[in-house]
């Protein structure tokens, strides 16, 4: 395993690090045995940084039984996220954090982070709530070691965010089909400039640039050839970490074999080793994928659930398949997505446009306006009108 270090505090941190929020399972219940199963393989491989979040459905308690069962905690570095939407003044802070601890049956988050973070605002009403002074006593009990913050906002307010507090850390999304998407290369270069570390998250776009890549796109990686670099996900993590500024990367990894392939390359993907020509194949594929990578959904989740049903990134990932893939192959995803062979499908005309989803979206899709898109490709004139007519009599 390659390790990178820290500037602020120096911890030895893994170049990879294990996103827990997909871990396999139905929504909400991850699966125990085979969370287990990837968190022993991470560790065995030498990933030693474990991220989890208090909104994640039943994610903490997971992490923290397979940490205790496997007798890892002392091991890893520990990071989960405080959901500052939830936080109205400090007695928030202490029962959420105090919750966090048990479920992660610890009595210390290495890394914590304010979750979800798209503007400088939120950080003011938790800092009006007393989340300074909060901080600071939880550092200086030992029960929070480093702070920082997830990002999913403009690049203009990045740098305003980031002069806000005396942060430790930043997480942002960054992969190389979003070098100008929210924090960015620029934020990236900022918050490393501050001697921060920065951690990455996305850098596969929820495998649309590993397994889903469009098949243009992945034939200009397969023509290249180059060594140790033979599949689309190996491409993706290396060019993150060619970045000398990235601390580490997260990676949503839901299987041992996933482990064992990111571990691998991991291995190999020092700071600067991609050659300018290894650049230049990164540049072609990103001009194919922004061909059609037409909703910039990630596939993350939080905007469920929808309480029509709508299985919402289903629906935008069959939509970028019917440009990537073929109209029909994202016709037959959609379909599935919306279980229109069942008694009760869920089309997207089912939209009442309430709104929920989208004010949850890290990505800031308009969520409604894009599903009617989504609509009008896959519903159109009769065949929609056939589709909501047997929908009713089913109903
Ligand atoms: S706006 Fe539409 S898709 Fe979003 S939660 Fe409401 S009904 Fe569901
Ligand atoms: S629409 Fe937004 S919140 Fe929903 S899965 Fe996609 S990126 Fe995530």
């Amino acid at each position: 395993m390659q390790y990178r270090i820290n500037p602020r505090n120096g911890d030895r941190i893994s170049a990879l690090g294990l996103g827990c929020m997909r871990f396999p399972g139905p929504p909400g219940r991850p699966d125990a045995r085979q969370a287990r199963a990837v968190i022993a393989r991470a560790v065995e491989r030498g990933v030693n940084y474990l991220d989890t979040a208090y909104l994640y459905p039943g994610n903490e308690a997971c992490v923290g039984a397979a940490l205790e069962g496997l007798g890892l905690r002392d091991g890893v570095f520990l990071a989960t996220k405080l959901p500052h939407g939830s936080v109205r003044g400090a007695a928030d802070l202490d029962r959420i954090f105090e919750e966090q601890l048990r479920r992660l049956r610890t009595d210390r988050v290495d890394y914590y982070l304010i979750h979800n973070v798209t503007s400088p605002s939120q950080w003011e009403h938790l800092r009006a709530a007393g989340a300074e002074g909060w901080l600071a006593r939880q550092r200086a009990a030992g029960r929070i070691r480093q702070v920082g913050f997830s990002y999913h906002g403009s690049s203009g307010d990045f740098p305003v965010l980031l002069d806000a507090y005396d942060w430790d850390f930043c997480q942002i999304q960054y992969n190389y089909a979003g070098e100008r998407y929210q924090a960015g290369t620029a934020g990236l270069r900022a918050a490393a400039d501050r001697g921060l570390a920065v951690f990455v998250m996305e850098p596969l776009l929820g495998g649309r640039l590993a397994d889903r890549l469009p098949p243009r796109a992945r034939r200009i990686l397969d023509a290249a050839s180059e060594p140790g670099l033979g599949s689309p996900a190996a491409w993706g993590l290396s060019w993150v970490w060619d970045h000398p500024e990235v601390t580490m990367l997260l990676s949503g990894m839901s299987s041992p074999g996933q482990v064992d392939e990111n571990a691998s390359v991991a291995e190999r993907a020092l700071p600067g080793a991609m050659t300018p020509r290894q650049h230049e194949v990164v540049a072609r594929v990103v001009a194919e994928f922004e061909r059609s990578n037409r909703v910039p959904c990630t596939g993350c989740d939080y905007c469920m659930p929808c309480p029509r049903g709508i299985n919402i990134p289903g629906c935008f990932s069959a939509y970028n398949a019917s440009f990537a893939h073929g109209w029909f192959t994202g016709l037959s995803q959609y379909f599935t997505a919306s279980a229109v062979r069942t008694e009760s499908p869920k089309l997207v005309s089912n939209c009442v446009r309430c709104g929920a989803c989208a004010r949850r979206c890290p990505q800031h899709i308009d969520i409604p306006a894009r599903l009617a898109e989504v609509g009008r490709r896959f519903q159109p004139g009769p065949v929609g009108w056939a589709l909501r007519l047997v929908t009713r009599r089913r109903g």
